[in-house]
């Protein structure tokens, strides 16, 4: 994926204020793991993050405790993939609403958006539970199958 210079100093930008407001540090480390999650372009578990990252500063410890920060900042969000571990990706007020390919077997994640007609059909539906009085935050769609590798 190419990566963008102006993109990127507006992510980091983003990252910096969000975790400013809650009283955080946009600390090297922190940093790293979002520039790492960033170019990857898809959901990323702890040990890929540390295989990724280009200079290999990052400590496992490190990746471990500031990823779990960088979720209660709102900046990454962890995806339970059931399989084997949890994977991270950057918050979707950050890339964008989409969706997941969930591998069954390895349990690979991949980032996929629906057709613009069919986010309208979702949104109706959501509106329609909203006049039935429920509170509707948002909604998830996993389509579950096998990837590349396990098909
Ligand atoms: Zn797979
Ligand atoms: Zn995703």
């Amino acid at each position: 994926m190419a990566k963008n210079k102006k993109i990127d100093d507006e992510l980091h930008l983003l990252a910096a204020r969000r975790l400013r407001a809650a009283g955080m540090r946009y600390s090297k480390s922190r940093k790293a793991i979002v520039e790492v999650l960033a170019s990857a372009g898809r959901p990323l578990t702890l040990d890929e993050v540390l295989d990724f990252q280009s200079d290999k500063t990052l400590a496992q410890s490190s990746v471990y405790r500031n990823s779990t920060e960088l979720v209660e900042a709102g900046i990454l969000k962890c995806l339970a993939s059931g399989k084997d571990h949890n994977r991270f990706e950057l918050d979707d007020s950050i890339i964008g609403h989409h969706h997941h390919f969930v591998c069954l077997d390895c349990g690979d994640i991949e980032d996929f958006e629906v057709p613009e007609y069919l986010e309208k059909e979702i949104l109706a539906l959501e509106a329609e539970l909203v006049k039935k009085g429920l509170s509707v935050e948002g909604h998830t769609l996993d389509i579950q199958g096998r990837c590349h590798q396990c098909s």
